[in-house]
């Protein structure tokens, strides 16, 4: 019979709403992510693509003062690919693959320069030919810099969605595809920075802080075998007090 499982469809899609919701309001307390931060300081679509770059597989912290010391000195395409490689690479150390990284900012600001004008494309198929831009970065691109569709799948995003029942895929390619029918899009531009920065303060790689968790009775946690301490009030409310 069709009525209950349209019932169910309903009630899930409201719990899934509802859980999106309590993150939004519990992430708005904690330090942003990078990116994010470098977007509401200008929101210019090539500082957002570089600290983008500059951030896969490296801390937030690293990331942050590495993006100030490089947009110090080089904050266009013009500037950065007139910069030496190893000059580059001195000012963005110690971030991840810093050297292959420095060499890829310099490449795709030569492409951007040849083939977009100098100005950063709002398409992710465009996106994608400069190099060091895989579908993630160009996801979080088009969707922070340009507010178009899109949900931006980290490893953040993919483990979280998994562990909450949302969705039950194996790569982050499949998990994108498969939160387009999930979540409405109204929130698909958001659902990055809530999971991201909820994978970095509470539902962690391991050992997720399930007992501090306000949707934990949402959550289906699915592989999660064993949880991390809860936070003492105290040291939570210190936490929120950064943002
Ligand atoms: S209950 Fe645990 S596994 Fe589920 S979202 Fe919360 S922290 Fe993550």
């Amino acid at each position: 019979m069709s009525r209950p499982s349209h019932a169910s469809a309903r009630s899930t899609d409201f719990n899934l709403a509802e859980a999106i919701r309590r993150l939004r309001r519990v992430v708005a307390r904690w330090r942003q992510p990078v990116v994010e931060r470098v977007a509401n300081e200008k929101p210019d679509p090539f500082r957002i693509l570089i600290a983008t770059m500059l951030s896969l597989r490296t801390k937030d912290e690293t990331t942050d003062e590495a993006a100030r010391r490089l947009f110090a000195v080089a904050s266009t395409p013009e500037a950065m690919a007139r910069l030496p490689e190893k000059r580059l690479a001195r000012l963005i150390y110690p971030v991840g693959f810093y050297n292959q990284k420095a060499c890829c900012l310099r490449a795709a600001c030569s492409l951007l320069l040849e083939r977009f004008g100098g100005r950063v494309p709002a398409d992710i198929d465009a996106l994608v030919t400069l190099p060091g831009v895989g579908r993630k970065v160009a996801n979080l691109v088009v969707t922070r810099a340009f507010h178009l569709p899109g949900i931006c799948v980290d490893t953040h995003v993919h483990r979280i969605s998994n562990r909450l029942g949302w969705v039950v895929t194996k790569t982050p390619e499949e998990t994108e595809r498969a939160l387009y029918d999930r979540i409405q899009p109204r929130w698909w531009p958001y659902l990055n920075l809530y999971l991201v920065t909820w994978g970095q303060h509470c539902c962690r790689p391991t050992h997720p802080r399930c007992g501090d968790c306000p949707i934990a009775a949402r959550c289906a946690r699915v592989g999660v075998t064993s949880t991390g301490k809860s936070r003492p009030p105290a040291r939570r409310l210190s936490r929120g007090l950064q943002a």
